[in-house]
């Protein structure tokens, strides 16, 4: 199999399972789809091909765990008018609905397809995409069609907000005929659980149901307002809960030893300008901590990963080496992979060369493009 050495990387940021790591004067070997081998370079193997890093960092592809790809329409009017004192609601959502069901497949495809180049361009290697704008039994059913031929991980979200009629019956639309229609083509299950949107014994029955019909559970909670969304995903063990921005000492406590994944998605806040959440408390009082971009029209339409970081290191109290292990190796634990967003031998070779001497310009220089280039299985991108 053929094999590529890239070396001369003035640091490897390998994203272990115990947190950050870097390697200094380092070199990479990839075999196939794979890493064959990593070190110092001056250890480095011989291979088939060579790749001259230049003194560059290379880090682990981001994996973006929260992602919402499948729509049509554009909300611009509605930021540019929160950006000047209209508050944020989820209500939001339903002129995306309207939107959606009235696009082709191939319309959706087509968009969906030029948000994934755009976050390939950023440096993402792994996405995670939700439905959730459709909301019928025919439109959820085709959004995870759509998004399934871009990833395998693919999240029905039928349960995203009541877009008409009574909450109930659609609460038993989203568990029968729905659940039934999607659940070929989607991995997980997700519910905003939030005040105007499902609570929490409705997002208990969707998920449930969603178990039943062989889908993992993950959860948007305490995104807006306090609440037991939180401690629901940690009582039933999922893997991730999403947001955390409103969380009381008990649901810290909760996310601390049931080993549920916080994600939180600081683009949000930027985009509806609410208080970011604490991610140093949750790392001080032992819980994991992802990030990710949760990229949608509405409350947060960016695709940037370095983005995220920038935010979390800026507003959140962490540490760049932090935000990036929380942006590649705990964003692949938050969608219960442990083959991506780490860079070791036997893993697979998804990895960005930055045109940057280390990982922590991704953060001090907020905005700039330094993605100079990226690999996803082991192919050049
Ligand atoms: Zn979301």
């Amino acid at each position: 199999m053929a094999t590529t050495l890239i070396t001369n990387i003035g640091e490897l940021f390998t994203s272990d399972p115990e947190g950050a790591s870097t390697v200094e004067d380092a070199a990479l070997v990839i075999e196939g789809s794979t890493i064959a081998w990593v070190g110092s370079a001056a250890g480095a193997p011989a291979a088939d091909e060579m790749v001259d890093a230049g003194g560059r960092a290379v880090i682990p592809g981001f994996v973006d765990s929260h992602s919402h790809l499948v729509f049509a329409g554009d909300r611009a009017q509605e930021f540019a008018a929160r950006m000047t004192g209209t508050p944020y609601a989820a209500g939001g959502i339903r002129t995306t609905v309207a939107a959606t069901r009235a696009a082709t497949d191939e319309q959706l495809t087509s968009h969906v397809a030029r948000l994934v180049a755009e976050m390939r361009r950023q440096g993402t290697t792994t996405i995670e995409i939700k439905s959730g704008y459709g909301l019928t039994v025919h439109d959820e059913a085709r959004s995870l069609a759509v998004a399934r031929q871009f990833t395998e991980e693919t999240t029905f979200l039928g349960a995203h907000v009541v877009p008409e009629g009574d909450p109930g019956e659609y609460v038993d639309l989203v568990t029968g005929p729905m659940l039934d229609a999607a659940k070929e083509h989607a991995r997980w299950i997700d519910v905003f659980c939030e005040r105007g949107a499902f609570d929490v014994d409705q997002a208990r029955a969707i998920l449930d149901a969603g178990a039943a019909a062989g889908l993992r559970g993950r959860l948007h909670a305490n995104q807006l307002t306090y609440g037991g969304g939180v401690r629901l995903a940690a009582e039933l063990g999922l893997v991730a809960v999403d947001h955390c921005t409103y969380l009381a000492d008990e649901d810290v406590a909760a996310l601390r030893d049931s080993g549920t994944i916080a994600t939180l998605l600081p683009g949000v806040e930027f985009s509806t300008k609410q208080p970011y959440p604490d991610a140093r408390r949750l790392l001080d009082a032992g819980v994991r901590v992802a990030l990710a971009s949760d990229c949608n029209p509405g409350s947060c339409f960016t695709s940037s990963v370095p983005l995220c970081i920038a935010l979390a290191v800026r507003e959140m109290g962490m540490s760049p080496a932090e935000a990036l292990h929380a942006a590649t190796y705990v964003g692949a634990a938050a969608l219960d992979h442990d083959d991506v967003g780490v860079l070791a031998p036997g893993k697979r070779a998804d990895l960005v060369l930055l045109d940057a001497p280390s990982h922590v310009h991704l953060a001090y220089r907020p905005g700039v493009p330094l993605v100079l280039g990226t690999w996803v299985g082991g192919r050049p991108t």
